[in-house]
């Protein structure tokens, strides 16, 4: 029986972030049980597939509560086996007193990732965050408290008016937390957000700023015992996310809700963003995938690169020699490192990976 990761999308928030384009809708409790039963029966009609990582990601997976979590974890452990390697639980820090972590432990959920941004309550408000920095603090405590160590906390640099400073006070909060993971991501200005709407007057650090809070963090992160595992994503030693390390190594998952992307058996195909649709098991195909340039651009994003061991196991034969011959070029730039393990990006390379990679794969 084949082992793949299972995603699934809770696509319901208590309202709107300015930044934010993913897909999600405010929530009632009528709306919540509809959409859990419809995504229970889905789970069920799943027999052929075991999963050895489950992510709960949202939206806000938290706003579920307890019961509902419970029922959805109950009917994967029926349908998709004992999860051996990672559950992860997407929590909202306005929300922890609405669950029972010692339940949901029970049931499975061995990692709980909390979407922070920033410990500087101002840029909470910028970014139209309702919770506190506090609130975080009193969130990871309990979660801790109910024996769930493996805490993940979300950064975001690039906040108008955030300064190197603002951003080492982020990374030491979560430090002094003792979180196990953190993932920081650059705010993009994505369009259909209220942020795209208001850009020209949101005063944000410029890109060479932007660079240099990226490389700051870098460094502050690694002095703390944080390694960089990829572009985005840093962790104590074996706290790696096994469930997104998936992704990034080609390999397959299956996404379950409303706007939930899938990978298997070399297809991709997704639910479209809307509720009915999902319920009306409307399955949307999305091309091939795992092709060899695919492969390239997404392990490259991982800080071990592109390793000719790893290529030659998942395809089967050697990579072919003008990638290497194409990375040697950029060799001396600083931006990667080309070597008989293979090829991988540095810190700066992580900056401009997509030129890299553009370079890499056609020499361009
Ligand atoms: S950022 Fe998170 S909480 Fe805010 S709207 Fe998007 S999914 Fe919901």
């Amino acid at each position: 029986m084949k082992t793949l990761g299972l995603y699934i999308h809770i696509p319901f928030c208590n309202g709107k972030c300015p930044y934010c384009d993913f897909y999600s809708l405010k929530q009632t409790e009528e709306s919540m049980d509809e959409y859990i039963s419809y995504l229970n029966k889905k789970i069920s009609s799943y027999t052929d597939y075991a999963a050895d990582t489950v992510y709960f990601g949202g939206g806000t997976p938290s706003l579920l509560g307890t019961d509902r979590l419970i029922s959805v974890l109950k009917n994967i452990h029926d349908s998709f086996g004992n999860i051996q390697r990672e559950t992860t639980l997407e929590v909202n820090p306005e929300s922890p007193n609405c669950l029972d972590f010692e339940k949901l432990k029970f049931y499975g959920v061995n990692r709980v990732s909390i979407g922070l941004q920033s410990a500087n309550d101002s840029e909470l408000k910028i970014l139209g965050r309702k919770h506190t920095a506090n609130d975080v603090r009193n969130t990871v405590k309990t979660v801790q408290s109910s024996g769930i160590e493996n805490i993940s906390l979300d950064l975001m640099i690039g906040i108008s008016g955030q300064t190197a400073e603002s951003l080492t006070r982020s990374i030491e909060f979560c430090a002094d937390l003792n979180v196990y993971h953190i993932s920081a991501y650059i705010l993009k200005i994505e369009e259909g957000t209220v942020y795209f709407k208001n850009k020209d007057s949101l005063n944000l650090p410029d890109d060479d700023t932007v660079c240099d809070f990226y490389e700051l963090m870098v460094d502050k992160l690694d002095s703390l015992g944080y390694g960089q595992y990829e572009i985005s994503n840093f962790a104590r030693d074996g706290f790696e996310s096994q469930h997104n390390l998936k992704y990034w190594n080609c390999e397959e998952y299956l996404g379950l809700g409303a706007s939930a992307h899938s990978f298997i058996d070399k297809k991709r195909f997704y639910y479209s963003r809307s509720i009915r649709d999902f319920y009306n098991n409307k399955i949307i195909p999305d091309g091939t995938g795992g092709d060899e340039e695919e492969y390239i651009a997404m392990v490259l994003r991982l800080s071990g690169g592109l390793q000719y061991g790893k290529f030659r196991n998942y395809f089967g034969y050697d990579l072919p020699r003008h990638y290497i011959y194409n990375a040697k070029k950029l060799n001396k730039t600083g931006l990667l490192y080309v070597d008989d393990i293979g090829i991988r990006l540095s810190p700066k390379g992580f900056l401009c990976s997509n030129s890299i990679i553009t370079a890499i794969l056609y020499n361009e």
